[in-house]
């Protein structure tokens, strides 16, 4: 199964992706979760991208597709993979494709999420993610067991710094900018599935088997 899971921040991508994972064993690629280990590990190119995460704007798309080309080639990725949160831009979606193509491997299908901008803030200023294993939680409607510590790894949780009210209005306006065209482009493709996010994840999953059901993935 390979797809890519498009939507603004907050959509529900990261909880599907996880889903997935669990459920078909498939790698998860998020170029948010690579940047942030780069960050932390304070790698050359941690130090590159740091002023564009901090302020909610697009990484350059030649260091993206670097990191998500070096990914695609580990031999985990042949049986499949999720992309979230890549691509962003429709050039990063054309050299994904491009390079897809080449290898035999073109995509299954995109999943795009709707759901309402005042139900996306919410969720991020009450989202809390776990450093190290990367697993996501949220203060309101899926708060850890023991507060601000991660059920799987005991880890401190923290609350990313780009998901402050300040930071997300602008990541939204990047989103709308030039991410939002990816949906035509790749609905010209017919690739594309919209899914409901704004129920909660229970509901969305099911709309995801309901997909997989009806494509026969
Ligand atoms: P995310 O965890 O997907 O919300 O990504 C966090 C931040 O990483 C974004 O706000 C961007 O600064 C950067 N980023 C992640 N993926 C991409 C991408 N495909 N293209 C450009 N920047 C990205």
């Amino acid at each position: 199964m390979r797809l890519v899971l498009v939507g603004p921040p907050g959509c529900g991508k990261g909880t599907l992706s996880a889903f997935i994972v669990s459920k078909y064993g498939i790698p998860h690629i998020s170029t948010g979760d690579i940047f942030r280990e780069h960050r932390t590990k304070k790698s050359e190119l941690g130090q590159k991208i740091a002023s564009y995460i901090d302020k909610g704007e697009l990484v350059p798309d030649e260091l993206v597709l670097d990191v998500v080309f070096d990914r695609l080639a580990q031999p985990d990725c042949a049986k499949g993979f999720i992309f979230d949160g890549f691509p962003r831009t429709i050039a990063q979606a054309e050299a994904l494709q491009e390079r897809l193509a080449k290898a035999g491997m073109p995509l299954d299908a995109v999943l795009s999420f709707s759901v309402p901008d005042e139900v996306l803030v919410r969720r991020l200023v009450t989202r809390r993610v776990c450093p190290s294993c990367n697993a996501v939680y949220n203060t309101e409607k899926k708060p850890p067991q023991v507060e601000n510590t991660c059920d799987h790894c005991q880890h401190e949780l923290v609350h990313r710094a780009d998901d402050h009210e300040e930071v997300i209005q602008s990541r939204l306006d990047v989103y709308r900018r030039s991410t939002a065209p990816l949906l035509d482009y790749y609905q010209g493709q017919k690739l594309l599935v919209n899914l409901d996010g704004s129920r909660g994840s229970h509901e969305v999953e099911k709309q995801f088997e309901h997909f997989v059901a009806e494509r026969g993935l």
